[in-house]
């Protein structure tokens, strides 16, 4: 199935991998990205528009020009910490641009969405490993905007025919096996480029945060998928949606766990680097446990992830250490 697919934030982590992957599988790649978070050297397929959707005048002449079947949204910010220190930034990008892209998107005839929500809608989950009907309250900013699009979709779809995919990703990492995309946050928080930059001796040691929590360790258990596990589903949604499917959402994740201090040893392991590991406080706003369960988009969209941990961690280190050789721009 070819159709052509309009990327928004296709300059980042995940959305550049899809792109990829699109654009493998010979559908027509649009990349939409305003390089806030996104980077010129991570778009290597399909064409691309330096634009914000934010900019309802912009967006409206790219449904007019080119003829979109399938909108994807990977442009929200995602720091937690920043969410509940800023809610005004969050609010305004993934809320208010977010209905900005819809608006465009139903005036313009374009009737078929892929958005990228998350597992923080759940919060702090009683069931675990957690299903989609687990009741959703997120505790920041960023997982309420996620939660309030989905809601916000389920009744355009309802109400004006805009169908759509949610899917809510667990702990998105690792890279393009093929070492040209990967991970590149700009300060970066999560746990496995910072361990990786700790292999590399760029940070002197990596902190554990909280070693008290009721897991096997005493350290958070997460759900690990690799993004390009998240890009086949992406394709999967597409040809879902092009099927004429109603709108539906999907967790993606491994359903397995593992613990903080398994990631560091599997990290030591793979690349055969030792460095120190600090035990502090707990991060503030932590699940103890985060597992998956994914069966309906199993069952339903027919997806399987390929990839396991040591996997996720050879392609986040191939990718990291070439991310640590580009110089930094110049000021
Ligand atoms: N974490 C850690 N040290 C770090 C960064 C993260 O111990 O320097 C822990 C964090 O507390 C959480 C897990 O690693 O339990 C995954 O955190 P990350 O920020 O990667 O993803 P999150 O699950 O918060 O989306």
């Amino acid at each position: 199935m070819s159709c052509n697919v309009l990327v928004a934030g296709g300059a980042g982590y995940i959305g550049s991998h899809v792109c990829k992957m699109l654009y493998s599988k010979g559908y027509n790649v649009l990349v939409f990205d305003n390089f806030s978070h996104g980077y010129e050297f991570l778009v290597k397929y399909g064409k691309f528009i330096l634009g914000d959707i934010g900019d309802r005048k912009q967006l409206d002449l790219v449904f007019k020009n080119y003829k979109i079947d399938v909108v994807m949204h990977f442009c929200a910010y995602i720091e937690v910490g920043e969410s509940v220190q800023n809610p005004r930034k969050y609010y305004v990008n993934n809320l208010y641009n977010a209905i900005n892209l819809f608006e465009s998107m139903l005036d313009n005839g374009v009737d078929k969405i892929i958005f990228s929500s998350t597992a923080a809608v759940y919060g702090m989950p009683e069931n675990v490993p957690i299903d989609e009907e687990e009741p959703k309250n997120p505790i920041n900013p960023y997982g309420r905007t996620k939660w309030m699009i989905e809601q916000i979709l389920s009744d355009y779809s309802n109400s004006h025919g805009l169908r759509y995919v949610a899917f809510r990703y667990f702990n998105a990492a690792g890279a393009d096996p093929d070492g040209e995309l990967g991970e590149a946050h700009e300060p970066e928080t999560h746990l496995i480029p910072l361990v990786l930059d700790a292999a590399m001796g760029i940070r002197k040691s990596i902190k554990v945060f909280g070693t008290d929590y009721p897991t096997h360790d005493g350290t958070c258990i997460r759900d690990y998928i690799h993004v390009n596990d998240l890009a086949s589903a992406h394709i999967k949604g597409i040809e879902y949606l092009m099927n004429g499917k109603k709108s539906n959402y999907f967790n993606l994740g491994n359903g397995k766990g593992f613990s903080v201090r398994e990631i560091i040893d599997t990290v030591k392991r793979v690349t055969g680097k030792d460095f120190p590991v600090e035990e502090v406080e707990r991060r503030p706003g932590d699940p103890a446990i985060l597992i998956a369960k994914s069966e309906k988009a199993k069952k339903e969209l027919g997806w399987e992830p390929e990839f396991g941990i040591d996997d996720i961690i050879k392609t986040a280190w191939k990718w990291h250490q070439k991310l640590r050789s580009i110089p930094k721009p110049q000021i």
